[in-house]
């Protein structure tokens, strides 16, 4: 079940993400592209009450096209916007206007998109491309580190959410220096001071454990803790298992820092980089892993290209379909215009290129045209395949060099097979 909702999960991102590259890939011939987000708790009459007013003040523009354009865009928002009497719950982005499709051509497009997350600005912008950061953003993973950094004197913890970095407190110990006073006993002293110390480092244990944990989503979303400080404090907090124990097993590194205060926490980070890197493709990774050991493997359970997979799946031999998020592909249905005759095609979709303007060819049994019957996206057609004979699915990102390989080298589409097949 869970796996389930994490490749929904997945499919939603990269739905997510191809949509916003079709938007990218649009440009407008003047200033003619509207972009426009509402917030959630934003009221639809307000956010249409300013579409007139912007609509008036377009007497304004100069260029009689770009005039024009502006006003049929916003009078098509207006028309959409009808639809809703409040937003949705995450809010709502709508893009809107003329784009170029080279040559002297233009389309006219609408979209709207249900943000995954809630929008938090409002904007009205009207522009030769869409503005689409605020959304891109939601596309950054949404990990949670905790940040601990600690010497015998001072702790300081808080959290890294996706890039940013959220401080929340810290304390300071009355552990004693390591100077005994005159008239103490060295060994007595000595004893004094590691109490002091175990009980600084229960202390801190505790609180940091009390705030990680208190993190909303813990189990899905709290990746580990990143520990940082002089040596050898950080290695004895470790060795002491002062953390809660899903903590502790949650560790992610060790790293030197030379603030053990607020300012140490982004070096922390900075530290730790690399080790972070790992962690947010560790599981794809993993698979990829297995199915380059099967590829050199003799009889190995590795198969790779779009033929092989198909067949693959077809028989029910694929263990766990590996698809290249940056696959950008489509399957096309084709039939004859007069005959009965069919055929299935895939061909590369560039984003802000139509599909339909792809020759087709004409007919080997009777010459005449083919016409277009059905277009899928080949990550949900192979999708479905996979189901079929519940074969798991991975999407796997190239941000790491064994997923931009699947890419590169694999064409995009891999399996790791559940027994060895002639394909
Ligand atoms: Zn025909």
């Amino acid at each position: 079940m869970a796996e389930a909702v994490e490749m929904d999960d997945a499919r939603k991102r990269y739905e997510f993400k191809k949509k916003l590259e079709s938007l990218e890939s649009m440009q407008g011939s003047g200033t003619e592209l509207i972009s426009l987000y509402i917030p959630p708790n934003k009221q639809i009459h307000d956010v249409t009450a300013q579409l007139r007013d912007e609509f008036g003040q377009c007497a304004n523009i100069k260029s009689k096209q770009t005039r024009t354009n502006v006003q049929s865009a916003i009078s098509s928002i207006l028309s959409r916007l009808k639809y809703y009497k409040t937003p949705p719950p995450n809010g709502m982005a709508v893009f809107c206007g003329s784009h170029q499709l080279g040559g002297d051509r233009t389309d006219f497009s609408c979209t709207v998109v249900d943000p995954p997350e809630p929008l938090n600005i409002s904007m009205y912008r009207c522009s030769s491309n869409f503005e689409l950061e605020p959304l891109k953003q939601m596309l950054e993973e949404k990990s949670v580190y905790g940040l601990l950094v600690l010497d015998r004197r001072e702790a300081y913890w808080g959290f890294l959410r996706g890039n940013r970095i959220d401080p929340v407190g810290g304390i300071t110990s009355t552990v004693p220096g390591k100077q005994r006073k005159g008239g103490q006993s060295s060994v007595r002293f000595q004893r004094l001071r590691e109490i002091a110390i175990n009980d600084f480092y229960t202390k801190i244990g505790e609180r940091a454990s009390a705030i990680f944990m208190a993190e909303k989503d813990f189990f899905n979303r709290f990746k580990g803790v990143l520990i940082g400080g002089p040596s050898p404090t950080k290695e004895e907090f470790e060795a002491g298992n002062y953390l809660h124990h899903e903590l502790q097993k949650r560790i992610i590194g060790l790293f030197d820092v030379a603030y053990t205060n607020e300012s140490g926490l982004p070096e922390l980070v900075d530290a730790a980089k690399d080790a972070l890197k790992g962690m947010e493709v560790v599981k794809e990774k993993a698979f990829m892993d297995k199915f380059l050991k099967e590829l050199v493997k003799d009889g190995g359970l590795a198969a790779y290209g779009e033929e092989s997979i198909r067949k693959n799946l077809e028989i029910g031999a694929v263990d766990t379909l590996l698809l290249s998020g940056s696959l950008r592909k489509s399957r096309l249905k084709i039939k004859c215009q007069s005959c009965d005759y069919s055929e299935e095609r895939t061909v590369s979709v560039e984003p802000g290129k139509d599909t339909r303007d792809i020759p087709l060819g004409s007919c080997p049994k009777c010459t005449a045209p083919l016409v277009l019957e059905e277009e899928n996206d080949i990550i949900d057609e192979l999708t479905k395949l996979a189901d079929a004979s519940s074969a798991k699915i991975e999407i796997i990102s190239d941000d790491f060099e064994e997923g931009s390989i699947l890419f590169s080298a694999f064409g995009g589409i891999a399996a790791i097979l559940r027994y060895r097949t002639g394909f």
